[in-house]
């Protein structure tokens, strides 16, 4: 149990850096801080799935046992009180773990604040923070985890009495139990476990930002918080984009789409804000200006449209979009906005276009003259392409034409909810003007 309580003291209580002395950018810090969180929740993750591995690998060898016998009712009993017995014992491994990632994940969130003063040269008194609130967190959290073993025995004791019924049999149990991790009951679980870990790591380690600023923030002047979105997700909140670079007093709340959230992932928000939720918020000072312009810690823009350009423009230069052409990383990646008039033209609920994964590594074989740069000019091309054509309804045509013609589709789809690029390539004169016969002429201006 984490019951110590650390005090860190510190000497003075006056800012001795100025910006242009310092040997360390704080965001730079900051950025390091938050990185070595996002590795830790990894490894986190990692963790937790290598105990539901060790649990499924357990629970399918009782289960196989089991079907060498005569699959009768007394070995089913025997096998549910042996499973039984198993997710107990797995439970309990899998809460320590966790409450051991919740410690690591609390050291980081004050580490972060602190690391952010020293980079600043800023000292401050003494402070003494209480791991009271850590312990309430933590038993919140472990809630989570105790719901899921509940749901989990629940549906694998229904599999089996449906064995025991004679209803299925022992290959249709394992079947529906789940023969691999990802698949069945399992599938769920081992899915479900890590995302608890992910999001209690991550909401700790902000709430320990949280209580460690708020002690700050009596001792420095001018202290205030700002909201970091961060990295791109398959599908970002676009709230969350928008509060990006957004800086508050230490004590008041963000603003998030019309809600006041406290922090990233606060237990106070509605759970639609927290899953998955890979959001952060670090200390601001308004003397740090210029280096949170060079950071990237600044507003993506005041108006939707903006923000959701920027942000997806933004993402195209990023490591993560290097990874994702490059197919290290799965799933889709943010690659343009449409605009208000051409969402209407598809009747679009969304407005940003997605690339998947699949499309990506198709074009790649079919288009290898296009290279990373070529995938980076498209939101340009769809911003400003000279023909737009549409076709069918529910796909946009996009020509651009200057050093090099391109050639994109964007296609609406599950119930027009989302846009997914489709096609891209170059084109040229002949295919331009055969490609203006087949749709309806939207904008011409070539
Ligand atoms: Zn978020």
């Amino acid at each position: 149990m984490f019951s110590l309580t650390p005090v860190i003291t510190m000497s003075t209580a006056i800012w001795e850096g100025q910006q242009g002395r310092r040997k360390v950018k704080v965001t730079d810090e900051i950025k390091r801080r938050l990185k070595d969180k996002d590795m830790n929740i990894a490894d986190g993750r990692e963790a937790m799935l290598n105990i539901m591995k060790d649990l499924h690998g357990q629970t399918m060898n009782e289960l196989g046992r089991a079907a060498l016998g005569s699959w009768d009712s007394y070995y089913l009993k025997n096998l549910l009180n042996t499973l039984e017995d198993k997710m107990a014992e797995y439970e309990s491994k899998a809460t320590a773990e966790l409450s051991g990632l919740l410690n690591s994940a609390w050291g980081k969130g004050v580490g972060l604040v602190d690391a952010a003063f020293r980079a600043v040269e800023l000292s401050a008194g003494g402070f003494r923070i209480s791991t009271g609130a850590l312990d309430v967190l933590k038993d919140y959290s472990n809630g989570y985890l105790e719901k899921m073993f509940g749901d989990a025995w629940h549906g694998i004791k229904g599999e089996i009495t449906l064995g025991m019924l004679g209803a299925k049999t022992p290959q249709e149990v394992a079947k529906a139990i789940g023969m691999t991790i990802d698949s069945g009951k399992f599938g769920n679980i081992a899915l479900r476990a890590e995302t608890i870990t992910q999001t209690e790591m991550g909401r700790i380690f902000s709430a320990a930002t949280q209580f460690r600023m708020t002690e700050a923030a009596a001792y420095v002047d001018g202290l205030e918080k700002q909201w970091i979105h961060a990295g791109h997700p398959h599908m970002p909140r676009i709230s969350h984009v928008m509060a990006h670079g957004q800086h508050v007093p230490v004590d008041q709340p963000f603003k998030v789409g019309g809600l006041s959230i406290m922090h990233p992932r606060h237990p106070n928000a509605p759970i639609s804000e927290v899953i998955h939720c890979g959001c952060d918020h670090v200390p601001y000072h308004a003397s740090w200006n210029d280096e949170l312009k060079d950071a990237g810690f600044v507003s993506y823009g005041t108006t939707r449209y903006e923000a959701v350009d920027n942000f997806v423009r933004q993402g195209l230069k990023t490591q993560e979009f290097r990874d994702f052409y490059h197919g290290k990383r799965t799933g889709n990646f943010p690659v343009a906005t449409l605009d208000n008039n051409l969402q209407k033209e598809l009747t679009a609920k969304s407005d940003i276009v997605m690339l998947s994964n699949e499309t990506l590594s198709k074009n790649k074989k079919n288009h290898p003259d296009l290279t990373i740069r070529d995938y980076r000019h498209i939101p340009d091309i769809i911003n400003n392409s000279q023909i737009v054509i549409e076709k069918e309804k529910r796909n946009l045509v996009f020509i651009e034409r200057g050093e090099k013609d391109y050639f994109a589709v964007v296609k609406a789809v599950h119930m027009k909810n989302e846009l997914y690029l489709t096609s891209f390539r170059f084109t040229n004169e002949k295919d331009i003007i055969n490609e203006m016969k087949k749709g309806r002429l939207i904008k011409n201006v070539l």
